[in-house]
């Protein structure tokens, strides 16, 4: 196995993501040598480059949508072989011990690390993660294309599928921000039955026609109202104006999910807007058994994602691609060989 690794880090934020060989690392008790085949650009990597994110570990490896093959195990780890193919989420590790990870939200524990944030993540040809995080991915070929494929279904996947479990039952739902989780949260939807109206930012016809090739039944501009009132909204653009927004648009006893892990202000509202059993809330993170439920719940829609293949030395391109809205679904570095 090569002893060196290309790997982009991040010195500080505001700066540009810096390519480098750094030794590949050696698993240590309970965790994975995982070989990187394809790695997500995910939203929360710009705003940890940023500076949005408090108290990131520096230097950092972003990434945290990780698909790749198992090539070490360390010493107390059981149920991985070498040359599985896992999959490595946000969720990097917990405490095991506090309330929230006594009673089933390991999501909110106070001392929870994140992969890419305060843990190495996949933008690099290697990565260690510890083991009782990882999840088994399908592996019926080699191609890298299909870790690709899978990558976005570690992050916006499964912040999707929870943002969505916490909208509730309702069958007419909004999306506020049509990106790589949308697109996967459309196809859920669709599968359950339900209907999605997506909302853009003003004139981003393409995001709204690309919503209309998933199945919205309505597809518009943030600002305008829909045909009909909406059971749940959830919010995928980092953009506070957007709860007021959506409130107006929701029927008595919606609630507005805000699913990113940074958002600008949100500006005053009137309380009649939120009058009649409306709520706001956030969701924070994943637990596994959201992992679990979404990974296993994936291959049988199946969801087909949407994905934008960079090389890793062009992760800041991909990230600028990104911040741009410059491609519909998602952006994913590969690592071939
Ligand atoms: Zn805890
Ligand atoms: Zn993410």
């Amino acid at each position: 196995m090569a002893k060196t690794m290309r790997a982009m880090i991040l010195d500080r934020p505001g700066e540009a993501l810096r390519g480098v060989e750094l030794p590949v690392p050696t698993p240590g008790s309970g965790t994975l040598l995982i070989k990187v085949e394809a790695c997500g650009v995910c939203r929360t990597d710009l705003h940890l480059i940023d500076g949005e994110l408090p108290h990131p570990m520096l230097p950092v490896i972003p990434g945290h949508e990780i698909v790749g093959r198992v090539v070490g195990i360390g010493e107390q780890v059981a149920g991985f072989a070498i040359g599985q193919r896992v999959g490595v989420p946000w969720l990097g590790w917990t405490c095991g011990e506090c309330v929230f990870c006594s009673n089933g939200r390991e999501n909110l524990c106070d001392a929870a690390r994140f992969t890419g944030y305060q843990i190495h993540g996949g933008y690099a040809e290697y990565t260690v993660a510890d083991a009782r995080y990882c999840f088994p991915l399908p592996a019926d070929n080699d191609a890298a294309d299909d870790a690709a494929e899978l990558a976005p279904l570690l992050c916006a996947g499964l912040i999707g599928y929870r943002a969505l479990r916490l909208a509730g039952e309702g069958k007419r739902i909004g999306i506020y921000g049509f990106g790589a989780a949308a697109h996967i949260v459309a196809q859920v939807l669709r599968h359950q039955g339900r209907e999605f109206m997506a909302f853009t930012r003003p004139g981003d016809t393409a995001s709204q026609e690309f919503a209309r090739s998933l199945g919205a039944v309505w597809a518009g501009d943030a600002g305008q109202m829909p045909p009909a009132s909406l059971d749940a909204a959830l919010i995928f653009a980092p953009a506070g104006p957007l709860v007021p927004t959506a409130l107006t648009h929701l029927g008595k006893g919606g609630c507005v999910v805000c699913a990113g892990i940074h958002m600008s202000d949100i500006p005053g509202f009137p309380y009649d807007i939120l009058w009649g059993e409306r709520s706001i809330r956030s969701v924070a993170n994943l637990t596994r058994r959201d992992g679990l439920e979404f990974l296993e719940l994936a291959p049988r829609i199946p969801v087909r994602t949407e994905v934008h293949r960079f090389p890793l030395d062009q992760a800041n391109l991909a990230l600028t691609h990104l911040r741009r809205g410059e491609f519909q679904g998602a952006a994913v570095l590969t690592l071939d060989g």
